[in-house]
């Protein structure tokens, strides 16, 4: 099963990789950083296929994933 994880002092809830999820996984939480952003957050990570879309896509390199 694969798994992601978030460097959320890195995010800038900037959206991209919620767009980028095919499989609609992700969604800007309602936690914010030291920064003030809210950070992005998986919804459910046993429905994640480690395709890395969201990796690529993020510009912070926020988000690992492992599969
Ligand atoms: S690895 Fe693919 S399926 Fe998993 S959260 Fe990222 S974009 Fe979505
Ligand atoms: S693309 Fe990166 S910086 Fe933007 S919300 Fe997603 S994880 Fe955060």
């Amino acid at each position: 099963m694969a798994k992601i994880t978030f460097n959320n002092e890195a995010c800038k809830g900037c959206g991209l990789c919620v767009l980028a999820c095919p499989k609609k996984l992700l969604q800007i939480s309602s936690v914010s950083n030291k920064n003030g952003y809210f950070v992005a957050e998986i919804t459910d990570m046993a429905a994640c296929v480690g395709c890395a879309s969201c990796a690529m896509m993020c510009p912070d390199c926020v988000i690992t994933v492992e599969r």
